[in-house]
């Protein structure tokens, strides 16, 4: 089975921007309002050929467990969940937030590999805006401008060699909308190659 990565954040901090940067599609919703996404959302990243790997985006944390807001953190928090490796996603012109600070902790304690993504790095010093998250102690920070497709190739190459081989995408059955397609052949032609 594909691997599986989950983005994670508050809302607005351009999740989305990134899951249609990685898997190429204008598929997830983007929009100014946040917390639009409200539900998990799957697509396929095949920039590189050879490792393919699914990608989750979530409505985000916004911190309430009332309500929409609360069941969107249920889901992000499945995703965190079924994941084998999590973006989580921070503004770079907004700097840390409180809010960051939660799902930082969330993160910690779920024991999912992560990685700190600084979203929104144009047009703004990257190396302060990289410096202003040192105190969330993530090992691995990289910058990106995800709506000018910047730091997205450094940003694979990071996940890459960070994934199994063999992933836990079959989770990807808890979604209603996926299509099922078996590979049916004798032995031997190619069917896990694929
Ligand atoms: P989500 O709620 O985390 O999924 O965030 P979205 O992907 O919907 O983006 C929220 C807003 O941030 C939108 O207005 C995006 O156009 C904007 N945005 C996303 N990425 C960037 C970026 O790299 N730079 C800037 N300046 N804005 C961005
Ligand atoms: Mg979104």
């Amino acid at each position: 089975m594909l691997p599986l990565v989950a983005l994670v954040g508050r809302p607005n901090v351009g999740k989305s921007t990134i899951f249609n940067a990685l898997t190429r599609s204008r598929d997830a919703l983007v929009h100014d309002e946040p917390g639009v996404t409200r539900d998990r959302h799957y697509g396929f990243c095949r920039l590189v050929e050879e490792r393919p790997f699914g990608l989750c985006d979530t409505g985000g944390l916004s911190g309430e467990e009332e309500g929409l807001a609360g069941a969107t953190a249920r889901q992000a928090r499945a995703a965190v969940e079924e994941a084998d490796l999590v973006l989580f996603v921070v503004d770079g012109r907004e700097g840390p937030s409180g809010l960051d600070q939660n799902i930082l902790s969330f993160l910690r304690k779920s024991g999912t590999r992560f990685f700190l993504v600084v979203n929104k790095t144009d047009g703004i010093d990257v190396q302060a805006a990289v410096a202003e998250f040192a105190r969330f102690g993530v090992e691995r920070v990289i910058p990106v401008a995800a709506a000018h497709q910047r730091g997205i190739p450094e940003l694979l190459e990071e996940i890459i060699p960070e994934l199994p081989e063999d992933g836990d995408a079959d989770v990807l059955a808890d979604d209603p909308d996926r299509i099922r397609i078996a590979f049916i052949g004798r032995p031997n032609v190619g069917k896990s190659t694929w």
